[in-house]
């Protein structure tokens, strides 16, 4: 989108956000200054670069409040479960809202007189347009140019081949549990010292969050990055799942689950693009910035 801006197929963008959890994959951070440098600066459209602290170090940190991680979890009566996912509230959603409360000149907590909002492009393509979302308060609306285009996730793509961004990288946490076994092998299989980073945070939080057991309330069980909850270093990410079989055999895959194993949880972690998720988080009070 914000190339299409640039290059004024869509109207001209007066910011680009960027929301920081610190933890991005390098290949990231080199994109997003290849983007600003090449694209952005050159249409003067300012990147911002928001942050709500590195949610690495957070999560080890015993002294630090920490939004939690959609982590794997098994309890010692051998059941499983999962964390409550707070992360993408905390660390995207919360510093983009306050950036755009500064921008519109009402920072937390004043209050923003009704008829004053900002809108706000969110890049869902037409194949996950259930996705699209209305945006929680009333200074903000989304708009989702790519699907008012009729672009599908293959013309975004295409489009980014034609402009010389073929290698744009996934934009996620470096150790989101939300990856599918085939981003696993790529860090892996690509960058060990990034691999080495989310096995050792992969052990580190076996036990919970730091804050959690520091203040005596600890995780009754383990805590684990992989779906399969077994060690990362150790855990089945070359497994041929139905979906790489199927695709060796030219055949759609017969499972989702299978796909969902491979690729990672369909709808990520996009702020404004999660499947209720995104809602569920915003009611939390200690936000501050949902009114
Ligand atoms: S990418 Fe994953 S770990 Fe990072 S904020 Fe989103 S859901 Fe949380």
């Amino acid at each position: 989108m914000l190339a299409l801006s640039a290059e004024g197929i869509l109207p001209k963008v007066d910011y680009a956000i960027f929301a920081d959890t610190g933890w991005e994959p390098k290949a990231v951070y080199t994109h997003l200054d290849r983007l600003e440098k090449e694209i952005a600066t050159p249409a003067g459209i300012p990147i911002l670069r928001v942050s709500s602290g590195n949610i690495r170090n957070d999560a080890l940190d015993p002294d630090h409040r920490f939004a939690s991680m959609p982590l794997y979890i098994l309890n010692q009566d051998g059941k499983q479960g999962m964390t409550r996912r707070q992360c993408t509230g905390q660390y995207k959603i919360k510093p983009i809202k306050k950036k755009v409360r500064e921008l519109l000149g009402y920072p937390y907590p004043q209050r923003i007189p009704n008829g004053i909002f900002v809108e706000q492009w969110v890049g869902i393509s037409t194949d996950e347009f259930h996705r699209a979302k209305d945006a929680d308060v009333r200074y903000m609306r989304n708009r989702h140019p790519l699907i008012d285009l009729n672009w599908s996730r293959t013309d975004a793509t295409r489009y980014l081949d034609s402009i010389g961004l073929e290698s744009t990288p996934k934009s996620s946490c470096l150790g989101c549990p939300f990856h599918g076994n085939a981003q696993w092998r790529h860090i892996r299989d690509t960058s060990p010292a990034e691999w080495q980073d989310v096995v050792e945070f992969d052990a580190a939080i076996r036990a919970g969050n730091a804050r959690a057991n520091a203040s005596g309330n600890p995780l009754l069980g383990q805590a684990f990055l992989h779906r399969s909850r077994v060690p990362l270093d150790q855990a089945p990410i070359d497994h041929v799942t139905a979906a790489e079989q199927a695709a060796r055999q030219h055949e759609p895959p017969d499972s989702e689950d299978a796909d969902e194993v491979e690729q990672g949880v369909v709808d990520g972690c996009s702020p404004w693009a999660c499947r209720g998720e995104a809602d569920a988080e915003l009611v939390q009070d200690d936000f501050g910035l949902t009114s």
